[in-house]
């Protein structure tokens, strides 16, 4: 038995050991990706739920790994935020989002608007005003086709100076969301207390709309309560019809999921959705 329980321990130790090797190794191979330009990003595009429209896409950022092949945010972005390189890793994103968002607008392409994840580090820092100010200013995108994209987590524990920045911003033109809503620790006072455009229902709660009564609630209450607040609700996975009507009939706006498309390149994006902003 003693024997056994040393084994167990040298296992755990070992698969423990393994576990961090791969960690660093990640995170001295992300930090080269950045310079390398192994990073990309594929569009996922939003829809409005009434019209059929297309209002926007989310940004989802992936990892064309040397060895490894494509990687997808959850094998390098609690990584990248662990060791200090996710900085590194949303300015890529957002300059580069930035970048395609000028490219079509240059174009006349109707892409509405393209919206970008954020971390709680990001928002959390002093100059996170002045330094999506400075990659608007330095790719030429503008305001009014940038969104933002941020857990509730990350506006409860929002300074005055977020705050301020967040006004500064949306007077501008930027548009804010609140990600995985009803996920965190929900509070509702932030919701008055930050102007926010859209709250995203998380798939968490869309995935068993149909099948679970509970989810079924969740979400007819908080497409309500986005409507109250004057906010655009938006789902998030949705994958079947039956998901879509029970949305549109409970008003929510917009949805974004595999029912409709896939994350895909932009390439792919312009090809078989975008078309000419009506003059
Ligand atoms: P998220 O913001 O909740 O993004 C939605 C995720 O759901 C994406 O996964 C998307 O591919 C997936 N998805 C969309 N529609 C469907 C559907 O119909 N069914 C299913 N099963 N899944 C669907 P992805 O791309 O793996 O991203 C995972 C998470 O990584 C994102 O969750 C986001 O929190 C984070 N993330 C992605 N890109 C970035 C980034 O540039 N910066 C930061 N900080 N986080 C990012
Ligand atoms: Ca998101
Ligand atoms: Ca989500
Ligand atoms: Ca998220």
């Amino acid at each position: 038995a003693k024997e056994a329980g040393r084994g167990t321990h040298a296992f755990f130790e070992d698969s423990m050991t393994l576990q961090l090797k791969q960690e660093m190794d990640i995170a001295r191979e992300l930090s080269q990706a950045i310079k390398q330009d192994e990073l990309l990003i594929h569009y996922q595009p939003q829809f409005d739920l009434q019209e059929g429209r297309l209002v926007g896409m989310e940004a989802l950022v992936r990892w064309r790994h040397p060895s490894r092949g494509l990687l997808y945010p959850g094998d390098f972005i609690a990584v990248a935020e662990k060791r200090g390189l996710i900085r590194g890793l949303s300015d890529w994103v957002l300059t580069d989002a930035c970048r395609q968002s000028r490219a079509w607008a240059e174009q006349g392409l109707d892409f509405g608007r393209i919206a970008v994840n954020l971390c709680a580090h990001q928002v959390g820092d002093l100059a996170f005003g002045d330094r999506i100010l400075e990659i608007l200013r330095d790719t030429g995108a503008l305001p009014g086709h940038l969104e933002l994209e941020f857990t509730e987590t990350v506006l409860i524990e929002a300074t005055a100076q977020t705050q301020s920045d967040i006004v500064r911003l949306s007077e501008l033109g930027v548009h804010f969301a609140i990600d995985d809503f009803g996920t965190g620790f929900s509070s509702l006072q932030y919701l008055r207390k930050f102007r926010t455009d859209k709250i995203k229902i998380d798939r968490e709660f869309v995935k068993d709309v149909i099948l679970d009564a509970g989810d079924a609630e969740i979400v007819k209450a908080t497409i309500a309560l986005g409507t109250a607040l004057g906010l655009i609700t938006v789902a998030e996975g949705v994958e079947t019809e039956e998901q879509a009507d029970f949305l549109r009939r409970h008003g929510c706006r917009q949805a974004q999921g595999y029912l409709y498309a896939r994350p895909i390149p932009a390439s792919d994006v312009e090809q078989r959705w975008l078309r000419l902003t009506s003059p």
